[in-house]
């Protein structure tokens, strides 16, 4: 049905139109006035209006003017009513107005009823078309709406991600082909099943209670997740997203997602991360088993689930470490190692990568390859328990040679290792091999910095000549002895820098490997100076190595030594002939020997046993020294009366011409400290020395006197002189000026190293002087007895000054 409105403010004219348009059978809505009628036209749609012209307020032709200046009524055909206003002016302005149509009264109902239906049906029309024309509009949009879905679609299946939409609860209504490929299902099987089937179990519950949680609160869903891969049935690392699509009245009506395959981005940068870590670990130690070690506990779990090192010892693969995710297993995979040592000659695994020297990858260890490769049952089952899935085995390569293999496997972490896992190994295995030579090196530079060292400190010079006869390495010693200096000699070639080097390298003994080398002895001419060197020399890969030590020291003390031979022989021969002599001579029958010359002979059997005696006692004493086995007993005597006894007893045997005296000085010279018998002794040598090499005879003059804490005693002779040269070298045991006795003095050259041990031995001093023009002054300090108060202080002081 369609509104007619009928507007008069006549309500019998209403009527009197109402009668005339019931016919039509149409809606007729009536308003009384022109504002009336505004107010029906906001409620109802109409298809035409009867206006009258004369009203109060708002007139007929005002009102039709406010009709038409709406939009949604200004097409509504007006048709004016009047009785009065007929004239011209007022058709027009009803025309103005917007009307269709202008009728007067008294009017032709039935004409009055045809225009209206005309009206009518061209709404009706209209209205029809209006409402094809909307159908049509729908079905285009409806067209749109599945073309751009289709594009998305295309644009989905496009995409090299996996794209996916979800329902507002959550479930599944699309994926694209590659996550069918992915997971290798079908579209209703994959949609069915959402993604709980082929998440990491240990993934699952975050990712489910994240997807619950964006569902819940409408907000983007992000998370990581390992994802099973169907081609190889590895877990992979996912990035997953999911916005919600909102109509607009604000309320999901999807989710749009995707998942990425971020496991070889992540895969790089782990192994990035862990390449950086790795390093630092492994160049921690020097010790190369730390070091393998370390590095088998780094790649557990991080990039195997269980990683084993074999190093080559006695040419035999032997596992170093073993580690494993779980800890448990670790027992299980040495048992396994110690059970079933590897077969050197094995097609696979260690054996193989250590004999070709090359990595190898098993990506997929398949049930029936376990089998085959099984020993026995027992076997199958460690090798199945500890689920070997993936393996690959690296060589380790130390300095060129093959040390080893580090094997890594994946097993529960249903890792499978491809070609970048193995990349990542080698680089591994290379770093390691570094760290193992670069600790090598490290500690071989350090034995060859102490072995330096230890050569610097040694007393042996040594030396090393190189194959072109270059000496290499010049030891302090060897400096030392041969005043060359090393800046003078390393870099040079031997000959050029060692007199006669070329010539005496000839004789030096060379032992072929280290142990002991015989040495010889030869004189070399350095810095115009003959020495004695005992040298040998060991040969090696990179030359020689000599090492010599200077001998000329202890030659001369050997030729000492041979002289003190002859001396001591002659020594003890002379008197022995006397004696010999004598007492033959007193045996024999058939001479009648006077009284005098009796006596004269016991005489000397007497002196010469007394010179033996002497002797014998000396070199006893001496050997007793040299020992430390001589008894000291210190105690205070008096030095003055020691001194007159010792000269009382020589001047019983003075030669002739010689004559001796003591003076002991004015003031009271104080006790000393000292072992009696000891310190006569030491007087008594140096009394006996004084007659004895003064030839000539002449003047002995003993002294004692106070000196600060020490007493001193000293014996000045007019004798043969001491050069200032030997003044300390007439000390040394059995060194004499005339060794030979040219002179004809005999001695052992004992009695003053005697002495100077003894005075040594109670902290005094002794030492010769030059007496004037001519003889000698031995001097001898022995410390003053102590008070008993003061004695320590005093002690200690004289011990000091020693
Ligand atoms: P000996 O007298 O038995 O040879 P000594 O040890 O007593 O041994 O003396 C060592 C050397 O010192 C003597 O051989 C001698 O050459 C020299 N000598 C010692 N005392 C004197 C002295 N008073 N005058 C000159 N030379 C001396």
């Amino acid at each position: 049905m369609t509104n007619i409105l009928l507007v008069d403010d006549r309500p019998e004219n209403l009527l009197a139109l109402e009668a005339i348009l019931e016919p039509l059978e149409q809606k007729l809505l009536y308003a009384h006035s022109g504002e009336e009628a505004l107010r029906q036209l906001l409620q109802h749609d109409v298809a035409v209006i009867l206006l009258d012209v004369q009203m109060p307020v708002l007139d007929g032709f005002e009102t039709a003017t406010l009709i038409k200046q709406r939009e949604r009524t200004k097409h509504i055909p007006i048709i004016f009513v009047t009785a009065i206003s007929k004239d011209e002016e007022h058709v027009f302005r009803g025309y103005s107005a917007g009307a269709v149509d202008y009728v007067f009264k008294p009017f032709s109902p039935t004409v009055l009823r045809s225009k209206v239906a005309v009206f009518i049906e061209l709404y009706e029309k209209t209205e029809q078309l209006r409402q094809q024309a909307e159908q049509l509009k729908e079905q285009e949009l409806e067209e749109l709406r599945r073309e751009s879905e289709e594009r998305y679609r295309f644009l989905a299946e496009a995409q090299p991600d996996q794209i996916w939409t979800a329902m507002p609860n959550g479930e599944l209504d699309y994926v694209n082909q590659r996550v069918l490929d992915y997971f290798d299902s079908s579209f209703s099987e994959r949609v069915a099943a959402g993604w709980t089937d082929v998440t990491h179990p240990d993934d699952l519950r975050r990712t489910l209670q994240l997807w619950q949680q964006a569902l819940d609160t409408g907000t983007p869903y992000d998370n990581e997740l390992r994802l099973r891969r169907a081609a190889d049935d590895s877990y992979r690392w996912h990035l997953t997203r999911a916005v919600p699509m909102r109509n607009r009245r604000g309320e999901i009506v999807k989710w749009f997602g995707s998942n990425t395959d971020i496991d070889d981005r992540n895969s790089a940068e782990e192994a990035q991360r862990f390449l950086v870590e790795a390093g630092a670990t492994l160049g921690s130690s020097l010790d190369y088993r730390t070091t393998l070690a370390a590095l088998a506990k780094m790649a557990v779990p991080r990039i195997a689930d269980w990683a084993r090192v074999d190093i080559v010892e006695d040419g035999k693969l032997r596992t170093l470490a073993v580690e494993h995710v779980d800890e448990r297993k670790v027992e299980l995979a040495l048992e396994l190692s110690r059970r079933y040592p590897e077969d050197p000659d094995a097609a696979q695994g260690p054996p193989l990568v250590l004999r070709t020297g090359e990595s190898e990858l098993i990506a997929e260890i398949s049930e029936e390859r376990l089998s085959e490769l099984a020993v026995d049952d027992l076997h199958l089952g460690l090798v199945r328990e500890l689920g070997f899935q993936s393996y690959m085995g690296v060589p380790l390569v130390v300095r060129g040679r093959r040390s080893g293999v580090i094997s890594f496997v994946a097993a529960e972490s249903g890792r499978r290792y491809g070609a970048a896992d193995l990349a990542l190994a080698e680089e591994l295995a290379r770093r390691a091999s570094t760290a193992i030579e670069n600790a090598q090196l490290y500690r071989e530079a350090e034995e060859r910095a102490q072995a330096a060292r230890v050569l610097e400190t040694v007393a042996d010079g040594v030396f090393l000549v190189d194959v072109e006869g270059i000496v290499r390495l010049w030891n302090r010693a060897a400096e030392a002895i041969t005043k060359l200096a090393r800046d003078d000699v390393v870099g040079r070639r031997a000959g050029d820098v060692l007199p006669a080097w070329d010539d005496l390298a000839e004789r030096v003994p060379i032992a072929g490997a280290p142990g002991p080398a015989t040495a010889t002895t030869f004189p070399l001419e350095l810095d115009g100076e003959e020495r004695w060197l005992s040298i040998s020399g060991v040969g090696f890969d990179e030359g020689t190595v000599y090492a010599f030590r200077d001998l000329t020291e202890e030659r001369a003390l050997e030729q000492i030594r041979q002289d003190l031979v002859s001396t001591v022989s002659h020594e003890l021969r002379t008197p022995l002939a006397a004696i010999y002599g004598s007492a033959l001579t007193l045996a024999r029958e058939d001479l009648e020997l006077e009284e005098a010359m009796h006596r004269k002979l016991l005489e000397v059997i007497v002196e010469e046993s007394t010179r033996l005696a002497d002797i014998i006692n000396d070199l006893l004493l001496a050997s007793q020294l040299d020992a430390g086995r001589l008894e000291v007993h210190v105690e205070p005597c008096d030095a003055v009366a020691l001194a007159a006894s010792v000269l009382d007893a020589a001047r019983t045997h003075l030669p002739a011409g010689t004559r001796v005296s003591l003076d002991s000085g004015q003031e009271d010279v104080p006790r000393v400290a000292a072992d009696e018998g000891q310190l006569r002794q030491v007087m008594a040598n140096l009394l006996d020395n004084a007659v004895k090499y003064s030839p000539a005879g002449g003047d002995v003059h003993v002294r004692l006197e106070a000196a600060g804490e020490y007493v001193r005693f000293s014996v000045a002779d007019e004798g043969l002189g001491i050069p200032v040269a030997e003044q300390s070298r007439i000390f040394e045991k059995f060194y004499r000026l005339d060794p030979d006795m040219t002179g004809g003095i005999g001695g052992t050259g004992l009695g003053l190293y005697i002495s100077r041990e003894l005075v040594r031995r109670v902290h005094g001093r002794i030492w010769v002087e030059p007496n004037g023009r001519q003889g000698s002054v031995f001097q001898v300090e022995i410390p003053a007895a102590s008070e008993p108060e003061a004695g320590q202080n005093r002690r200690k002081k004289a011990r000091a000054s020693v």
